[in-house]
């Protein structure tokens, strides 16, 4: 079965967050996506002011409804990211009980978006939500650092403290977590961790040290998931999925500072999108364990 993703994230009209930055490269890398778009904002939430609507979880069920009447609820991943109340997440679990209850094999990859650097950008009651209600039903987890804390209750300080964390994961039934982003006091790179668990072997770990650019970007993590899908169905290698991902994110942005843009420059870059090269320096590193 070709892949098709149903991918549930944001929307801006101009720029590159969200599904603005998941789908593209999707389509690049040959993936049919059905999108749905959960927010519809004039932009992204970098400039001063934006304006738009979200959608609730009646919205998404009435589609959801449209596509099951006509047989097309036929999708073999789920792609969910930024999802700002209880209502839409439960719905968009719904769908994904009715998926699996289809097809068993329906990867979930999630994103719980939930805060960076210490603060929270959803209201408190989500965190429980994905916690409970979320974490145990997906395949592929990406969380930063901040959100793999939350998530977990362990205080993440230094790689042994990530592994810990990534170990609760996968025994509330993550097959692979990806923590997107780590920093280490006293290092001036971002640090990701990927961790595959097996039923035989014990997990892969591996890790990748990323030169930290001075700029802010937004839309990364998006594109990031979106990528790490993208390449789990192009190749069953851990390490190359998280090196092609990584090394495409560089890339763009790479460009991105280089045209000192606000945005993501996702289609200036879709050479290293559709066909990555990986630097030496993006090399990942197993952790021994
Ligand atoms: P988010 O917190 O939005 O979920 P992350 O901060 O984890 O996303 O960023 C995702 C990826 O984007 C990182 O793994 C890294 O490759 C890249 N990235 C983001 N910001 C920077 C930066 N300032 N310098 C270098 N890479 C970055
Ligand atoms: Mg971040
Ligand atoms: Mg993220």
């Amino acid at each position: 079965q070709s892949p098709r993703v149903l991918s549930i994230q944001s929307h801006t009209v101009h720029g590159y967050v969200g599904n603005k930055s998941a789908v593209f490269p999707m389509q690049t890398l040959g993936i049919e996506v059905d999108f749905v778009n959960s927010v519809q904002f004039s932009n992204h939430t970098g400039y001063p002011t934006w304006t738009g609507k979200a959608l609730d979880g009646d919205d998404l069920s009435e589609l959801i409804r449209g596509l099951r009447s006509n047989g097309l609820l036929k999708h073999t991943h789920l792609l969910t990211g930024y999802m700002r109340s209880a209502s839409l997440i439960r719905c968009v679990m719904e769908t994904l009980d009715e998926l699996r209850k289809e097809n068993g094999q329906v990867i979930y990859v999630c994103d719980p978006v939930m805060g960076d650097n210490g603060q929270l950008y959803v209201p408190q009651e989500i965190v429980s939500v994905y916690r409970d209600e979320v974490v145990p039903k997906a395949t592929i987890l990406t969380p930063n650092q901040f959100e793999a804390e939350v998530l977990t209750g362990v205080k993440i300080s230094d790689i042994s403290s990530a592994v810990k964390a990534i170990d609760i994961l996968h025994e509330r039934g993550v097959q692979c977590v990806v923590i997107t982003s780590m920093h280490l006091e006293g290092s001036d790179s971002i640090f990701l961790l990927a961790s595959l668990s097996s039923s035989s072997q014990p997990p892969q770990r591996l890790k990748i040290t990323i030169p930290k650019l001075e700029a802010t970007f937004t839309g990364t993590g998006d594109m990031l998931a979106a990528l790490i899908l993208s390449w789990f169905q192009l190749t069953d290698d851990l390490k190359t999925v998280i090196e092609n991902a990584t090394a495409t994110l560089q890339a763009v942005l790479a460009n991105t500072v280089k045209l000192q843009s606000k945005e993501l420059q996702l289609i200036y870059s879709r050479k290293e999108i559709s066909d990555p090269q990986v630097p030496d320096w993006l090399r990942a590193e197993s952790l021994s364990s």
